[in-house]
């Protein structure tokens, strides 16, 4: 029997409004939906008796997935997002020391959605945003991904504001999934929502938004959706070739990785894959998370509780990395002298 690291911060953690519930029933089995539903409908029930049982003080959390991406009408995106982080602020503000919330976004629009993240960080206390891939717009089959031109004064936005935004998968749309035609088992959580979040978060890098804005952080989940294993092939592309296809930006790849990112252990309980990440980005920039409701409290935090890592990153990972980035109340002299690092 390991011991639970207590005081542990999670923060892709999803909830769902009556309006953006059935957006989740296609990731698991017909006969596994109650459970599922019953998970993203409740917050201050099941989910806080597990944050106890597994020594959770917080999430901080967010709207299930795709929800406001998948609606192309920006009108109708924005009044989503509104009413689901409305919903949000009214939960979180029942128990402010277990919750916190991530805004949602009407990404179609990038006016919209600045205003709509300034009103949670600076009115309802929101700690940063969370978005599900890139957004559909027009005939809902474009595809908008946020290293394009309209959105850096949204990102001049995020900068200004100093929260973090989490950059969440979302599956391809069928017209751009063909290479899974006649797999679809490889759709989601086991291949495709990492793909499609990867190459969204290297267009980002290669883009030169963060030569731009240097202070941006970006934070990716399930262990860096497998960009630790590939950073070093990435920049050193057949280095023998005098003129290799180059990005826009100024630096390697990886000095944005390094800079820019955080990554959290969501639904990726698996300590290689741990290790990896701490040996490519360091154990500052790695964060605890579960991804419930789609995955288990338990099988995330008695896999972190007891892996092969030395106790002081497990306190980091765990705890204080997130203290840290999201300017949260430290619980001792230490942490608030760890925390001002
Ligand atoms: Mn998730």
């Amino acid at each position: 029997m390991t011991s639970i690291l207590p005081g542990k911060i999670a923060l892709e953690e999803h909830f769902a409004t009556e309006e953006t519930l059935m957006d989740s029933a296609g990731f698991v089995p017909e006969d596994h939906w109650p459970e599922l539903k019953s998970r993203l409908l409740d917050i201050q029930d099941r989910r806080l008796r597990l944050m106890d049982q597994h020594g959770i003080e917080r999430m901080i959390l967010s709207l299930n997935a795709p929800a406001v991406q998948a609606i192309p009408d920006a009108r109708r995106a924005n009044d989503i997002a509104r009413r689901a982080n409305d919903v949000l602020a009214a939960e979180v503000s029942k128990r402010p020391n277990r919750f916190s919330a991530f805004a949602a976004l009407p990404m179609q629009d990038p006016d919209l959605a600045t205003r709509e993240l300034e009103r949670c960080i600076t009115q309802l206390g929101f700690k940063g945003a969370l978005v599900n891939g890139f957004s559909q717009v027009g005939d809902g089959d474009t595809m908008a991904y946020y290293d394009l031109r309209q959105y850096w004064p949204f990102w001049q936005a995020v900068e200004r504001l100093d929260v973090p935004f989490y950059l969440h998968p979302r599956n391809p749309l069928p017209a751009h999934a063909r290479i899974y035609e006649g797999h679809s088992w490889l759709m989601g959580p086991t291949w495709a929502f990492g793909q499609e979040t990867a190459v969204h978060a290297l267009r980002l890098m290669g883009s030169g938004l963060f030569d731009t804005h240097p202070r941006l952080t970006i934070i990716l989940g399930h262990m860096g959706e497998g960009l630790p294993y590939s950073m070093w092939r990435i920049d050193n592309h057949n280095a023998w070739v005098k003129h290799p296809p180059r990005h826009k930006a100024k630096k390697r790849i990886a000095d944005y990785f390094h800079a820019n990112f955080f990554l959290t252990t969501s639904g990726n309980f698996h300590t290689q894959t741990l290790i990896d990440a701490i040996l490519e980005i360091g154990a500052d920039r790695i964060l605890f998370s579960t991804d419930w409701p789609f995955e288990n409290v338990d099988h995330a935090a008695d896999w972190f509780d007891a892996a092969s890592i030395s106790e002081n990153d497990r306190l980091k990972i765990g705890r204080l990395n997130a203290v840290r980035l999201f300017k949260l109340e430290a619980s001792s002299e230490t942490e608030r002298t760890i925390a001002a690092q």
